[in-house]
């Protein structure tokens, strides 16, 4: 790694969807990068662009077992995207989910509040839970359903994160910005563990069935991913929303019905659209919410962040992934 002069940012689930396309942004503005990574649901492939710069470092592990080894490393900002991520994850592993999400941020906050290094960290636009106002503001209430349904874990994890945060913020001064991400979307998303859009592209590539859970018409807001990471880049050190939650996304709603249709029309599909009751997608005692918007007054007043990607291109993106992806796998 190269010293003095160059900004060192460290970014927990670099190897992920988005903190690979982060690590690629802060990278390409000269950025020394350290990144810590388990490889649960990332991987690699992922970070394929950047492998062989040496001012990038990969820590595989645990972020909480690989802190030690940065002791003595100066350290300017830190992302903290580390999380078990994705409905079906979520409920096929909730310990894990709840451990992870918990315990790593207890440790990177502590790791933070030592050095006082300015810190964000992701949190998700599932804090809200299933309050039925529209769009969501940050200091609206949130509403959970029972513990029994596993599904409410993640918000519960992620707001348990947002407390602590909050609370190193207040009681140690730690300059922590704490991002609410609404669906993110974008070439290197994986399908697998419940995510829409990447699951309706492959199905609409192979001309399978669309399999839209419910009736379709709930909605939510998608933003690519390379216009979040535009705007990640420097919000650890934006002071306007230090010891503040930010709702961080788009606020174009579609339905879910409504992105099938355009994934189909956008990719030449001959895919039919399929429902698919929530019981028989998540077991029984799923609990699902109908809108999903951010208000975004509170960004926009900070950072005049504005959107680029339409989501056409997105899917368009996420397409020419998965194809040079097969193909890679072919040879
Ligand atoms: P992702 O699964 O691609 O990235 C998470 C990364 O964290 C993976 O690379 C995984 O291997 C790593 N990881 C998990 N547990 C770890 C641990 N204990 N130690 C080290 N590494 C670990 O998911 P993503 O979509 O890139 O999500 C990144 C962050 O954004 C997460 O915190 C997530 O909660 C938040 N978020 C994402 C979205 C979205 O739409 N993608 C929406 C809301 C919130």
């Amino acid at each position: 790694m190269a010293g003095a002069g160059r900004a060192c940012a460290l970014v927990t689930g670099g190897a992920g969807f988005i903190g690979s396309h982060l690590v690629e942004r802060l990278v390409a503005r000269g950025d020394e990068v350290i990144i810590i990574d388990d490889l649960s649901t990332g991987r690699r492939e992922n970070l394929a662009n950047v492998r062989s710069i040496d001012s990038v470092r990969m820590l595989e592990g645990r972020v909480s077992r690989r802190l030690t080894d940065l002791k003595h490393v100066r350290i300017d900002r830190i992302f903290h995207l580390a999380a078990a991520v994705g409905v079906r994850l979520v409920i096929e592993r909730p310990i894990d989910t709840i451990e992870t999400n918990v315990l790593e941020t207890s440790a990177i906050l502590r790791f933070a509040a030592r050095r006082r290094t300015p810190i964000l960290i992701a949190s998700t636009s599932e804090v809200y839970g299933k309050s039925l106002r529209t769009p969501f503001r940050e200091d609206d209430d949130v509403v959970y359903g029972p513990t029994i349904y596993q599904r409410w874990s993640y918000a519960c994890s992620k707001a348990i994160d947002e407390y602590l945060a909050l609370a190193y913020a207040r009681e140690q001064g730690l300059p922590v910005v704490i991002a609410r991400f609404f669906n993110t979307v974008g070439p290197r998303q994986v399908g697998e563990y419940g995510m829409v859009l990447p699951r309706f592209v492959a199905a609409a590539l192979d001309n399978r069935p669309l399999e839209v859970h419910g009736d379709g018409a709930q909605t939510r807001c998608f933003c690519d991913v390379r216009d979040v990471v535009r705007l990640l880049t420097d919000l650890p050190e934006c002071r306007a929303l230090h010891g503040r939650v930010v709702n961080l996304g788009h606020d174009e709603p579609i339905s879910i019905h409504a992105l099938a249709r355009l994934v189909v029309e956008t990719l030449g599909s001959r895919s039919e659209l399929r429902s698919v009751p929530y019981g028989e997608a998540f077991g029984q005692g799923f609990d699902d919410l109908r809108d999903r918007r951010p208000d975004l007054t509170r960004l926009r007043t900070a950072t005049g962040f504005v959107p680029e990607y339409p989501l056409v291109q997105t899917i368009r993106d996420v397409a020419s992934h998965l194809i040079m992806q097969r193909e890679d796998s072919i040879l």
